[in-house]
């Protein structure tokens, strides 16, 4: 097959001629050829060639217009260019081994064919040639095309030495099925199931990366089944799978939280892209297992798994390598205001519950609102319309009290300062006391959001305290 069609990037031409004047073997590989086939874009460029691959790097950056840095990975044998805006990654071809027991691959010079077997998937081992005899054919020797064609996931060797060199590759599997709606080949599957437990050797970075790349696709739910099937979710993050289940009790069940959550999650996909605001979705019922109880008058109740669940994250982030950081405090905070806007929704929506939720939520108040809407599961048609129409109301007071009061992101107009200037104190109790009343009269709407009004209050809140101003 000829794909020099496919080859119009100058690069290519500029590899090709470094490749003829040192007389070394060198191929495009990977996930770009594969996307030319699934007719997606992509700005990364593998280059495979037959010797050493950083110094390689080097001839074709002296060859680039302009000043190119080759940026080399000692430790992988790699070195990178950027170019426009094309990734360029070029490595040496290469036997690889793992042993069992270490996570120290043994690397070997090799042939182009040795290093296509050690790819993870069929489809991933395609190469096209960029030397002068055969330029732009393809060269693939595990049938990638036809599996590109039926659509399937499969190992270019024994699925259990592909898998045993690197158990990432276990993950990769259900990511790429999940992105391009490929089937994982039975085999493929199976031997997942058999070698799941070596995931425990890969650290906690790369597995989280691959996990993110599920939970970014389209429809993740996919994936997490699939890591549910073959055992690896237990693994890796258990705590999700304690949502599963469904207990009934005197004929009264619950939702299974699993299923739930994951239909959440779904739902959620058309209308965010942000990764911290799918995982808060994954996360929103996190803590139901460690808070339900069964109530003989109530039923099935899971009262404060918001508080609990928030108070999860953390661990879970740390487990899972994500960051510790502004995201993870995100996530918490979605987590533990979830319930808000459900619970405003079913009531008459007041103005101080409209204005407090506003003040808690911050800028983050229109992610918490997306989560809530992509919240409702229900099978009930009837319900799942009347509340989205109630959140409508609530979106449409937000936006009204926001204008009106402007209290996402405020700060109460008398400072802790103030308080302890105006009664002499040093920071205590009281001063905390004070500041929380009059916030809490401001949200209630008893108080002017002003420094005049709050002032008022503070004066006469601090005397029935049993506090006297300094000037008095
Ligand atoms: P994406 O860009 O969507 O993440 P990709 O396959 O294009 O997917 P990489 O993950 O960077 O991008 O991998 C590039 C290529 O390197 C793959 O196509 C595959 O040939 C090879 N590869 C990457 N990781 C592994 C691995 N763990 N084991 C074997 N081969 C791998």
């Amino acid at each position: 097959m000829d794909l020099t069609a496919h080859l119009k990037h100058p690069v290519f031409k500029k590899v090709a001629a470094a490749a003829s004047a040192l007389d070394i073997p060198a191929y495009v590989v990977g996930g770009y050829v594969r996307d030319i086939f699934l007719k997606r874009s992509s700005k990364d460029i593998d280059f495979v060639v037959v010797g050493d691959g950083v110094e390689f790097a080097q001839k074709v950056a002296d060859r680039l217009k302009g000043n190119h840095k080759v940026s080399v990975f000692r430790n992988f044998g790699t070195a990178m260019i950027h170019f426009d805006d094309f990734q360029l990654e070029f490595v040496g071809a290469r036997k690889e081994s793992y042993h069992p027991d270490s996570r120290k691959p043994e690397v070997a010079g090799g042939t182009l064919e040795d290093d296509q077997k050690r790819r993870d998937f069929t489809i991933n081992a395609l190469a096209i040639s960029l030397n002068k005899d055969d330029y732009g054919s393809l060269v693939d020797p595990f049938d990638g095309i036809g599996d590109l064609e039926k659509r399937i996931i499969r190992t270019p060797l024994d699925p259990d030495i592909t898998f045993s060199d690197d158990p990432l590759r276990m993950m990769r599997a259900i990511r790429f099925s999940t992105q391009l709606g490929f089937t994982i080949f039975p085999e493929t599957l199976n031997s997942i199931r058999l070698n799941r437990e070596r995931i425990k050797i890969v650290s906690g970075e790369r597995i989280s990366e691959e996990l993110n790349k599920i939970i970014l696709t389209s429809k993740p739910s996919v994936g997490f089944n699939l890591l549910d099937e073959v055992g690896l979710l237990e693994l890796i993050f258990p705590q999700f799978l304690a949502l599963k289940g469904a207990e009934t009790r005197e004929g009264k069940g619950h939702k299974d939280n699993f299923h739930h959550t994951l239909e959440v999650l779904d739902r959620i996909c058309p209308n965010t892209d942000d990764l911290w605001l799918r995982w808060a979705a994954i996360l929103h019922d996190i803590g139901k297992p460690a808070t339900r109880r069964y109530l003989p008058d109530l039923g099935w109740t899971f009262h404060g798994h918001e508080v609990k669940g928030s108070r999860m994250v953390p661990q879970i982030f740390r487990q899972l390598r994500l960051p510790l950081n502004d995201k993870m405090k995100f996530v918490q905070k979605i987590v533990a205001l979830h319930l808000r806007p459900i619970v405003l929704s079913e009531e008459e929506v007041t103005d101080s519950a409209i204005r407090r939720l506003l003040f808690e939520a911050g800028d983050d108040i229109d992610d918490l609102m997306t989560l809530c809407e992509a919240d409702i599961t229900s099978k009930n048609r009837e319900k799942v319309k009347r509340y989205m129409a109630n959140f409508t109301v609530v979106r449409q007071k937000l936006k009204e009290i926001e204008e009106k009061d402007k209290v996402r992101n405020w700060q109460p107009p008398i400072t802790g300062e103030t308080i302890m200037q105006t009664f002499g104190l040093n920071p205590g109790k009281e001063v905390g006391l004070l500041k929380t009343a009059i916030r809490e009269a401001i949200l209630d709407g008893k108080l002017g959001n002003n420094y005049e009004e709050a002032y008022q209050f503070m004066l006469s809140e601090g005397k029935t305290m049993g506090l006297v101003p300094v000037n008095e």
